[in-house]
């Protein structure tokens, strides 16, 4: 089964309108073909950065959304707000929402239904602090935060999992080739056993934490590694697009 490799970059809360901008510009007129490539933009310049990217294949991303369609959440935004502003993809239980902004497993859970059920890319991020590595239970963890995702999902190509070591995020420290493989492929046989191989064999799986330029390659020649969810990396275009090409 060969899976066409997504790389996306997480802004997380950088840049400026018109860095914003000048990043996206940068990124869109280097992506090769043959790997699919989006950035997930503080919700603040997403409707600048799509208007100066009109034409590109580069997928415009949001880091959250709320799951409710409207009304009184405050400071909320909702799926059919990022789609009026030409939105494709969403991330789910990023490590900093689960464990800084301290998002419950129920409130990712709505939040990656409600993504997928508006017809996004659903990116679902999933991954192990360090101490639940060290006491060997780092595939439990990653099967109880799999465990958030219904069979309301019905459409492989529009669930991606990020693997994101929660010990390897903006630390310098990615996981080996063979941790990262290893976790993957676990992944894949969970979602097999969920929906069914066919199903799990067309899921995109990236890696995230700490992936750089020197370190890709490697990462993404492996069988069950299909991209990459990239933070610090992304917020210069030379060394995302070097992990872009990375991919192919
Ligand atoms: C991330 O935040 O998803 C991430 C992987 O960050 P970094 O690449 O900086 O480790």
């Amino acid at each position: 089964m060969s899976r066409t490799k997504f790389v996306a970059g997480n802004w997380k809360m950088n840049t400026t309108k018109a860095s914003a901008v000048e990043l996206a510009k940068a990124v869109a007129k280097g992506i090769p073909a043959g790997v699919q490539v989006g950035v997930a933009v503080p919700f603040v310049y997403l409707d600048v950065v799509a208007g100066a990217i009109p034409a590109s294949s580069l997928l415009l991303g949001a880091q959250d959304a709320y799951f409710a369609p409207d009304g009184a959440f405050t400071g909320e935004i909702s799926l059919a707000m990022l789609k009026d502003l030409g939105v494709k993809f969403c991330l789910t239980g990023h490590s900093e929402r689960r464990h800084v902004i301290k998002e419950t497993s129920e409130l990712v859970a709505q939040k990656a239904d409600a993504i997928y059920a508006a017809g996004l890319i659903l990116i679902h991020c999933v991954g192990e602090k360090l101490e639940q590595r060290d006491a060997n239970q780092t595939l439990q963890v990653v099967q109880s935060q799999l465990d958030e995702l219904t069979n309301k999902i019905q459409d492989p190509q529009r669930l991606v999992i990020a693997y994101e070591p929660v010990w390897a995020i903006g630390t310098g420290r990615n996981a080996s080739d063979a941790q990262a493989q290893e976790v993957h492929a676990f992944i894949r046989q969970a979602l097999a056993k969920k929906w069914n191989q066919d199903f799990a064999d067309r899921v995109r799986i990236q890696y995230g934490g700490s992936m750089k330029p020197d370190n890709a390659r490697g990462l993404l020649q492996q069988k069950d590694v299909d991209g990459g969810l990239i933070g610090g990396a992304s917020l210069k275009a030379d060394s995302f697009l070097a992990i872009v090409r990375a991919a192919l």
